[in-house]
């Protein structure tokens, strides 16, 4: 049996937006499985339809088997949904918290002291365990609220965007417990912006844009895709340079059909077959042509040229700065780490 079987599935919302267009996807138990898009593409739209919070405007999904509309009931109770707002009340301790899950998702009263003591050893929140988790950092309250997604030991969890706005190291710390969680049977179904997190993580990535599932695969699937490595130069000189150095490689016969040649902010980027053997001679001839190199490196591609190539646009274009809420702002985790560069995701 599929953990997710969508087939055709459209929605659109009141005002006519078509936020998801004709996605399906079958999805075996125990997989992790990546869905992975800028802001805006539909994947919140997309999650909410499979965890029966929004009803397909056409098409049709079964989850664990249960069909989502005629079976709503059935299918919240066999999933774990981690929703991008947490569910957590600030003013209970992380120990009410999860409690307060048991009790909403019927777990048996004599089985949720164990179940709580396990799910807090696992998201290693014992330590805080009765402190108000309204005093936590970001990554505490994630790891609390993914805790609180699993006290029905659900067979498949949904996590939207789980590790966005914290910090990389936060963010590793829920990867770990996502990996254990998946080791354990659970199959995960999980949305992100980022590149990296989906290559770390998933077995099995689809790539959405714009409501439309552009690309699946996994993720050494999808880099192959790009078809080669990557040179990437970077040029004194400016704009004028970069578009030049662009022609002259777009024009030379160095590297054959399909290579492509894009300007970047620091120079020219060229994707072929023929990157390794062919980049030393186009050197030359930018040296020749009297442009002056700065740099130049030869890749295997990354997520982010996956997303390049089939969209024509960067994937981390979504979170802003003002998204991002530090983690460790409590001090209590993470001590106090600065919220870095949440993406990581270019590779470069
Ligand atoms: P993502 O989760 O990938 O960021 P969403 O599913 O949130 O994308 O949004 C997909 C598209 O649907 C966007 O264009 C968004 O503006 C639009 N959208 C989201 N929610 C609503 C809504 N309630 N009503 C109308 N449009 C919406």
């Amino acid at each position: 049996m599929s953990a997710i079987d969508a087939d055709d599935v459209t929605l659109t919302y009141a005002d006519g937006t078509e936020a998801v267009r004709g996605v399906s996807l079958d999805i075996p138990e125990g997989e992790f499985f990546g869905f992975l898009g800028p802001n805006g593409a539909g994947k919140t739209t997309a999650i909410k339809t499979f965890t029966t919070l929004l009803c397909p405007t056409s098409g049709s999904v079964t989850v664990n088997g249960f069909d989502v509309v005629e079976e709503s009931r059935a299918v919240r109770e066999s999933i774990g949904y981690m929703a991008q707002e947490t569910s957590i009340d600030p003013e209970l301790t992380a120990r009410e918290n999860i409690r307060f899950a048991c009790e909403a998702y019927g777990v048996p009263r004599g089985e949720r002291a164990e179940r709580i003591d396990e799910l807090l050893d696992l998201v290693e929140l014992a330590a805080a365990a009765d402190k108000e988790s309204g005093e936590f950092s970001g990554g505490m309250k994630k790891r609390l609220d993914a805790a609180m997604a699993l006290v029905h030991r659900p067979p498949l969890v949904f996590l939207d965007e789980p590790t966005t706005g914290l910090d990389p190291k936060a963010r590793n710390r829920l990867w770990e417990y996502f990996r254990r969680i998946n080791e354990a049977g659970t199959t995960i179904f999980l949305t992100t912006q980022y590149l990296e997190e989906a290559d770390q993580l998933c077995e099995r990535i689809a790539v959405i844009s714009d409501g439309e599932i552009v690309a699946t695969g996994s993720p050494g699937e999808l880099k192959r895709r790009v078809g080669g490595e990557i040179l990437d130069i970077d040029l004194d000189g400016g704009a004028a340079a970069r578009e030049r150095a662009a022609e002259i490689a777009a024009d030379s016969d160095l590297f054959g059909d399909g290579a492509g040649v894009e300007t970047t902010a620091a120079g020219i980027t060229v994707t072929s077959r023929r990157a390794r053997e062919a980049g030393t001679d186009l050197l030359v001839a930018l040296r020749d042509d009297g442009l002056t190199v700065t740099g130049f490196n030869i890749r295997a591609p990354t997520l982010d040229d996956v997303f390049l190539a089939i969209t024509g646009d960067g994937a981390d274009g979504g979170a802003t700065d003002t998204d991002r809420d530090a983690d460790g702002a409590s001090g209590a985790d993470g001590a106090g780490t600065a919220p870095a560069a949440a993406d990581g995701g270019t590779g470069r």
